[in-house]
């Protein structure tokens, strides 16, 4: 996602191939513009479902919300598949994260009805837009993201849904403000 190969990252960092990385390490990236968005994608006929969260907190990113996550007792920590970064905790707004679980491509713990986490890609906003608007960045980033999938799995409109649309679901996430008539006419204009 840096545009620099991984023999320059490991001199930088006085990495050898027997080194172990560790969750939460710091990397130097040298001679980077910055990170582009890079979605990874895996040959599969489990993903039908697209499914849209916020975090509800006003911080975070993958490490964090990992450990918030762990805290609550989620056995594999962050429960999305891709979160989308809103500008805290050392991100950029805007970024979008893969998680290990879509690395590993395992199941989601992200809305645990209607067997959602067997066969939806759980997607995060890091915020709490409950109480807040979605920041232009983060929503040019989910339509991308999304977009980005569902070409590649064949998953129409009408199964990106919010976690408050899953079948015996009882919340508000992601969120009062979140602007989904104008996401959904996004999708739709693709
Ligand atoms: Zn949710």
């Amino acid at each position: 996602m840096y545009h620099v190969d991984m023999n320059t990252i490991m001199r930088a960092n006085n990495l050898t191939s027997n080194s172990k990385l560790t969750m939460g390490q710091v990397l130097v990236i040298p001679d980077t513009q910055g990170p582009v968005p890079v979605i990874p994608l895996y040959p599969s006929k489990k993903w039908q479902y697209i499914v849209i969260h916020h975090t509800a907190t006003e911080a975070g990113n993958a490490m964090t919300i990992n450990d918030l996550h762990h805290k609550r007792g989620f056995w594999n920590g962050l429960g999305y598949h891709f979160l989308i970064d809103n500008g805290t905790d050392g991100k950029q707004q805007g970024l979008i994260e893969v998680g290990p679980r879509w690395v590993k491509q395992s199941d989601g713990a992200h809305a645990n009805a209607d067997g959602m986490n067997q066969k939806g890609i759980g997607i995060s906003l890091v915020g709490n837009f409950s109480e807040t608007r979605v920041p232009e960045h983060m929503l040019d980033s989910l339509v991308f993201l999304v977009q980005t999938l569902q070409n590649y799995y064949g998953i129409p409109d009408s199964h990106v849904i919010r976690h408050r649309d899953v079948k015996g679901k009882h919340t508000e996430c992601p969120g009062n403000n979140f602007p989904w008539q104008e996401f959904k006419h996004r999708l739709s204009m693709a």
